[in-house]
């Protein structure tokens, strides 16, 4: 089993001020997953400018002190749910195009979370799909929380690829995002970044607070934080460019490409 996560930075136009898709490298990276026809394959997406913009807006996640900010935010978090769908909806739509049997799993729908962590979930749903030899399609989305002063959280495509390879052991765990790999700095903001092979610690990267980006959920380095946790459970993921055409196809082939292990 291989999961897959799509970074909201490549699937979406995640500066921009609407919800906006990314369509050809949609189009592309569904292509490349048809080619090379990984056996059994969970793919989470990000929720890119589909989730952050309502998600900031409304502050999910953060406390609710009054019956006003209640009724405000569960109305964000009903509105953020919806916007991430269309995003799942579209991404669904085009792997099916290339006759890929991908099916929605929104996490809202069966993760409860304490304190922005995943507190359960019912992956047996899953494990049938898989058996069926259907592709899960996952994405970062609103759940609710039992933290009684925050209610509801956003959980991101990164922790649920902690949570999900933590319980169902993939084999792989690729994950494609806009950028090479991981630098030690910023490799948008930084010309000479260098890319680094493997990751073992954050300490690795120079600028960590470089690491953030527009997502709510926390960018690079919140991204690197959940892989360095299953890295040191013995559970390594790689980092590539699904940006770049045949990158994805070819990793996921089994052959080495450029970008970034992180292991123990
Ligand atoms: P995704 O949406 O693909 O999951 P994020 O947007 O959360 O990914 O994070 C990827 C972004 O993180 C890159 O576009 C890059 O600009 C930024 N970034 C910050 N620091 C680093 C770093 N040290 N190495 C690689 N990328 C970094």
């Amino acid at each position: 089993m291989i999961i897959l996560k799509l970074g909201g930075s490549v699937i979406t136009r995640k500066e921009a001020t609407e919800p906006t898709l990314e369509p050809v490298n949609l189009d592309r990276i569904a292509r490349e997953i048809a080619r090379a026809k990984p056996d059994k394959l969970i793919i989470i997406h990000g929720a890119g400018s589909f989730g952050h913009l309502h998600a900031r807006k409304y502050e999910i996640g953060s406390p609710i002190h009054t019956k006003g900010e209640l009724q405000e935010k569960r109305m964000g978090f009903a509105l953020t749910q919806n916007s991430v769908k269309d995003l799942n909806h579209s991404v669904c739509h085009y792997l099916l195009e290339y006759g890929i049997p991908a099916l929605a799993v929104p996490p809202s729908s069966f993760i409860i979370t304490h304190n922005k962590r995943i507190k359960s979930a019912n992956l047996e749903i899953i494990e049938k799909y898989l058996e069926m030899g259907l592709v899960p399609v996952l994405h970062g989305d609103v759940v609710p929380d039992t933290q009684k002063s925050i209610q509801m959280a956003v959980v991101s495509g990164d922790q649920l690829v902690n949570y999900l390879s933590l319980q169902l052991k993939p084999e792989r765990i690729i994950l494609g995002s806009d950028v090479d790999g991981i630098y030690d700095r910023d490799p948008k903001k930084h010309t000479h970044a260098q890319l680094l092979e493997v990751v073992k610690s954050l300490e690795d990267l120079q600028f960590l607070e470089g690491a953030q980006t527009v997502d709510v959920t926390g960018g690079m380095a919140g991204k690197l934080k959940e892989l360095l946790e299953l890295a040191g459970k013995g559970i390594e993921s790689e980092l590539i460019n699904a940006g770049c055409e045949g990158l994805l196809e070819r990793t996921l082939k089994g052959e080495k490409v450029r970008g970034t292990l992180i292991s123990k």
